[in-house]
């Protein structure tokens, strides 16, 4: 019974549509949205990039602890005595060793992905480094062959984000059938379709493949949860919500309007 929520939700995500149809979908001077060949361009040239790969960090010499301290103010012949035997440093008995720490930082999983957990980066990024083709592996379940694929990722991003944009007065905030049910490419082998291969670590997963190629229905409620639960998506409910919020958060986030990067 969250409808008012929902509403407002909802007329956010609409505004967001509204406010940037003309981003792809109308604009006079573009010859159309169907041209692959886009040029992004941008004011913003000096990126900080993201892509540094989480390393521990190296383990710090320790101070000297204050039990060990006043042995070495002691005078010479008190030192000898005691050089022989390493002093002994008390364990506090009520030390218990800490879980190990989850790391903020990942390793980059992909060139378009960063190192945050389910954070891609933006349009105006991988325009500016010329990365235009996304790729994934499939496999298909009836010859078993898995190869890769690739989508060029302006016009695929501008078939998902025109659908959006004409449908959403009438989503709900759930994904229609084409989204829960993804209409799957046809494999080069046998003629049978192929799905995505999604990796089993959520970390792993090829967000931006599945989302271009309208194949994250192929997701499990688990995996999507865990995009939204990293994004700062809303991420309760049927998988038909969950989906619809993932395919709008990925959205958002090649566009920048989400407001996690401050
Ligand atoms: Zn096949």
């Amino acid at each position: 019974m969250d409808k008012g929520k929902s509403k407002a939700f909802e007329e956010q995500d609409s505004d967001f549509l509204k406010l940037n149809l003309n981003l792809f979908s109308s604009s006079p001077s573009s010859s159309s949205s169907s041209n692959p060949d886009f040029q992004y361009s941008h004011p913003m040239q000096n990126l900080a990039s993201p892509d540094t790969i989480f390393s521990p960090s190296s383990s710090s010499t320790p101070a000297l602890s204050p039990i060990t301290q006043p042995l070495l103010n002691q005078n010479p012949s008190q030192r000898a005595v005691l050089s022989p035997q390493p002093p002994i440093i008390p364990q506090n008995p009520n030390h218990v060793p800490l879980p190990a720490q989850r790391s903020e930082t990942i390793p980059v999983p992909f060139p378009w992905a960063t190192d945050r957990r389910a954070k891609l980066k933006s349009l105006r990024w991988l325009g500016d480094n010329q990365i235009l083709t996304i790729t994934g592996t499939v496999q298909c379940r009836t010859c078993d062959m898995s190869y890769e694929i690739g989508f060029n990722l302006v016009s695929k991003f501008v078939e998902v984000f025109n659908y959006i944009a004409r449908n959403d007065d009438n989503l709900y905030d759930r994904a229609p059938v084409v989204w829960m049910t993804p209409r799957l490419p046809i494999c080069k082998n046998c003629g049978i379709s192929v799905r995505p291969v999604i990796s089993e670590h959520k970390r792993s997963i090829n967000w931006l493949f599945l989302f271009l190629g309208q194949m994250l229905g192929c997701c499990t409620l688990e995996q999507l949860k865990y995009y939204c639960k990293h994004t700062g998506r809303f991420r309760t409910g049927a998988k038909d919500r969950i989906l619809y919020n993932t395919y709008l958060g990925i959205c958002k986030r090649l566009l920048e309007l989400d407001d996690l990067d401050n």
